[in-house]
């Protein structure tokens, strides 16, 4: 993790990666979903209850650097009970803000907005993604009928 984050959201990346939320079984998952991020070795599985079409419950067991951990972390927070048309727009919008783009619409992004620092470093971005790539697929899975994929993050 590099010293030239800003302090604020160091702070705020530093507190999810201690201390990570959704790390819990969760038992009888609708959906499993493993992302890979072979750059920088995080790996991630994650576990869905999904209810008429809301995120009912989620778990997240990440083993990777600061900021995989606590995207994902962030990502526990942002998630639980949306809908998934909700969900899909949060993830979109953290990949615009990633991007360096300004995201299309006005969310309230809460914590989330502390990865907007990893922009200035490419090689973080996928670190950054790894829990968001790994969600929406997982979700399309869902969708078409699947209950477990492993992801490899490109
Ligand atoms: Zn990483």
């Amino acid at each position: 993790m590099s010293e030239n984050l800003d302090d604020l959201y160091r702070d705020i990346i530093m507190e999810h990666y201690k201390y990570p939320r959704g790390k819990k079984r969760l038992e009888d998952p609708d959906v499993t979903s493993e992302g890979k991020n072979p750059v920088c070795g995080d790996e991630i599985e994650m576990k869905l209850k999904v209810n008429q079409n809301r995120i009912e419950d989620i778990s997240i067991d990440c083993l990777g650097c600061a900021i995989s951990v606590a995207s994902g972390s962030m990502l526990v927070d942002a998630i639980r009970g949306k809908s998934i048309t909700e969900v899909r727009r949060i993830a979109s919008a953290i990949k615009a803000i990633l991007k360096g783009e300004k995201p299309d619409e006005d969310l309230e992004l809460g914590d989330l907005e502390a990865l907007e620092g990893v922009k200035k470093f490419p090689v973080r971005i996928k670190c950054a993604l790894l829990s968001w790539t790994t969600l929406i697929e997982g979700l399309k899975n869902w969708e078409n009928g699947k209950k477990n994929e492993v992801i490899t993050t490109e």
